[in-house]
């Protein structure tokens, strides 16, 4: 398999690719490994998870290059990306053994009931490009430290990170084999699908999403979705900078090339502030540097994907052919490199695609509203769920429209962001199930009740 530089389209490095062999060999080493992981101590395991994040913090510029380099982001992003994302090693230190440790429930005379929660055994974790550090994180080293075994599908477009992640973790003293790495593409994810394996958590596309759910679904082990978005952000008339608010809304739509599950995707602003926000957000796109994402200042790269570009070019037409007014960008950047402009559509509606389908790249529509209650309508008219947003002065105001949202993640005055301290989950078309908080512990775990007489 070849893996290819999306800022020239040139071959980095050629990979041999998984087959039914191999993965049956790895799967048999995992079931091994996993026995014997599954008697360690969530302190002794944790130990190994600590190691690990220092060893990333020590690499940083390695990961951040190879990073850049299969993926196309920006160099300070990626950066950021692989010293952001040990947060979840902080939060997993912060409670991985009160979650994992047996409870008391019950205590009348001679008997005792209690829960203990028993790893799964191993698990799928087939994963996505965008942010393969966060992505991956969030399964896979808690995961680990719920006492499984990992088999770890890593993105086509992010393999070479996939490969380190084993290197580190063995590095830091996982036992060898306790987490696998399956290289290719779909067709080898999908012998994943045919092995006997204890659980499937998936980060990817609604459409892969609901094909690995029904392949597995005789099985009957658990499978979490992890799915993408068509994320709104409304904002109000009484925001009290609207140069600020536009900054703001800029960076959660284009952070990443607009490569995020949780990325801004449609943007609807109350008409009393309408004009003076676009002008100041066109302003603020433009700014952006456009270009070769290992220089410094670079903010905008190449797509990770070529195909996408043809993707947002017909949004574009669609939208222009249905009134809308393209104020910026909407077409490739000429030369080498898969580089999309930064693309700003005004005038925009719900009958136009850009509104409605997952657009993953650098474009925004921005819909004008005359009131709360049409946002709000607008906001659920959507088959995703995975995040909302509103900016305003006012929290009352504010909390009367998400809590109205449906979708499982909603920010008041900020946007784009995850948290390990909270759970992350979709909902309708966006996903199943819970990763990051308690939950995303637990969703590692089977309860075992013990009803114990003396
Ligand atoms: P994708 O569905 O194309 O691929 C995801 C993974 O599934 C890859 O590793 C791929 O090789 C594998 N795959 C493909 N076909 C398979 C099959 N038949 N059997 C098993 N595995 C198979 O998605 P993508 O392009 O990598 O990721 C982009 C999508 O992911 C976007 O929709 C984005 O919103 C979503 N996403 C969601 C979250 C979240 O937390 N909700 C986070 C990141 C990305």
């Amino acid at each position: 398999m070849n893996i290819i530089n999306p800022s020239n389209g040139r071959i980095i490095e050629n990979l041999k690719e998984d087959d039914l062999n191999s993965v049956h060999k790895k799967l048999v080493h995992l079931r091994a490994t996993q026995k014997v992981w599954s008697t360690r101590t969530v302190k002794e395991r944790l130990a190994v998870i600590e190691k690990f994040g220092e060893l990333v913090k020590q690499n940083r510029e390695e990961l951040a290059q190879i990073l850049t380099s299969e993926t196309g982001k920006p160099i300070r992003q990626a950066r950021g990306e692989v010293m952001g994302s040990l947060n979840r090693i902080t939060h997993l230190k912060s409670i991985a053994e009160k979650w994992l440790s047996e409870e008391q429930i019950v205590k009348e005379g001679g008997t005792l009931e209690s829960i203990r929660y028993e790893p799964l055994g191993v698990i799928a974790n087939i994963s996505a490009w965008n942010f393969p550090y966060n992505v991956g994180y969030n399964v896979f080293l808690y995961a680990l430290v719920a006492g499984n075994g990992v088999f770890y599908k890593p993105s086509e477009y992010a393999t070479m990170t996939g490969l380190k992640f084993k290197t580190l973790l063995e590095e830091a003293g996982l036992p060898e084999g306790l987490f696998e790495v399956v290289i290719g593409k779909g067709d080898v994810g999908q012998l994943l699908l045919e092995e006997d394996i204890d659980g499937y958590f998936f980060t990817g596309s609604y459409k892969t999403g609901v094909h690995i759910a029904k392949e597995v679904a005789s099985k009957l082990v658990p499978v979490q979705l992890e799915l993408g978005g068509k994320d709104p952000l409304y904002v109000m008339d009484d925001v009290p900078d609207i140069k600020v608010a536009a900054a703001n809304a800029a960076e959660g739509a284009f952070y990443n090339n607009g490569q995020s599950c949780c990325a801004v995707e449609r943007l609807y602003v109350h008409e009393k502030i309408y004009d003076e926000f676009v002008s100041y957000f066109v302003d603020e796109v433009k700014g952006y540097m456009v270009g070769d994402p290992l220089q410094e200042n670079t903010f905008i790269g190449p797509l990770t994907r070529e195909p996408q570009i043809q993707v947002i070019i017909d949004q574009v037409k669609d939208a222009v052919d249905k009134g809308a007014q393209l104020v910026l960008g909407g077409d490739r950047v000429e030369g080498s490199g898969y580089y999309m402009a930064p693309t700003i559509l005004t005038n925009v509606n719900h009958d136009m695609d850009v509104m409605r389908d997952e657009s993953f790249g650098p474009i925004i529509g921005i819909q004008k509203v005359a009131s709360d209650e049409e946002a709000l309508e607008l906001m659920n008219d959507t088959e995703y769920g995975l995040t909302a947003a509103a900016f305003s002065v006012n929290e009352a105001r504010a909390n009367n429209l998400l809590e109205k949202v449906n979708v499982g993640t909603v920010y008041w005055n900020c946007c784009d962001r995850v948290s390990p301290f909270v759970p992350w989950s979709g909902r309708k078309n966006s996903g199943l199930g819970a990763t990051l908080s308690y939950m995303g512990i637990r969703a590692f775990t089977q309860p075992k009740a013990y009803h114990i007489r003396k």
